[in-house]
């Protein structure tokens, strides 16, 4: 095939994770061959999600309004914030439908060696909400890696002057997990975050 056109799309298919020349290929191919309404429909899509979607005001979660469903919802417990890396940490806790506070999501975590310091991940802004009376708890639900651990920290040494609570997710052994097989660290910290059954 010599097509400048469809080479141009084939290296724009390689934005994408893990999409390398071949399967960026395949997927131009398929959408001419087979299903050209279908590329259409991406395109259209794709232009105005890529236009149209920027973060929330109060969360900074990706949102198409001023201010996203769940911060503008009533119904929502607002004087928990759970703070999370990003907006996919925010589907997943959704999906539990365990929890009904609001959330500050991130957009990342501390990275010094990326660039990525306090001011990108608007923590300045997560402080200046947590300060509000009718927030009482933040829970700093990052990921258990070394840079979210160091994110939680310097969270935590920036509301030291507040009156709000911090806490922690709990880590641990997985459901029907066996502890022969979970690893050190894990073990460790389930260990020491362990809560007590009865008196
Ligand atoms: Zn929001």
């Amino acid at each position: 095939v010599t097509s400048p056109l469809i080479d141009e799309l084939t290296d724009a298919f390689r934005c994408l994770p893990g999409v390398g020349p071949k399967s960026a290929e395949r997927m131009v191919m398929y959408l001419l061959e087979r299903d050209r309404d279908g590329g259409l429909r991406l395109a259209e899509r794709l232009a105005s999600v890529m236009a149209d979607v920027g973060h929330c005001r109060v969360c900074r979660d990706f949102t198409e309004a001023e201010v996203c469903g769940i911060c503008a919802n009533p119904a929502r417990d607002r004087s928990l914030i759970c703070v999370v890396e990003s907006p996919a940490n925010v589907l997943a806790i959704e999906q539990t439908g365990a929890y009904r506070g609001l959330y500050f999501v991130l957009m990342g975590h501390l990275s010094p060696i990326d660039g990525i310091g306090p001011d990108d991940l608007g923590v300045d802004q997560l402080v200046a909400r947590a300060a509000d009376d009718e927030v009482r708890e933040v829970l700093l639900a990052v990921n258990p890696t070394v840079e979210g651990e160091a994110t939680a920290h310097y969270i935590t040494e920036s509301m030291k002057a507040l009156s709000v609570r911090l806490s922690r997710l709990a880590q641990g052994i997985p459901l029907g997990g066996d502890l022969e097989y979970v690893d050190g660290g894990t073990l460790l910290q389930a260990i020491v975050g362990r809560r007590q059954v009865s008196s």
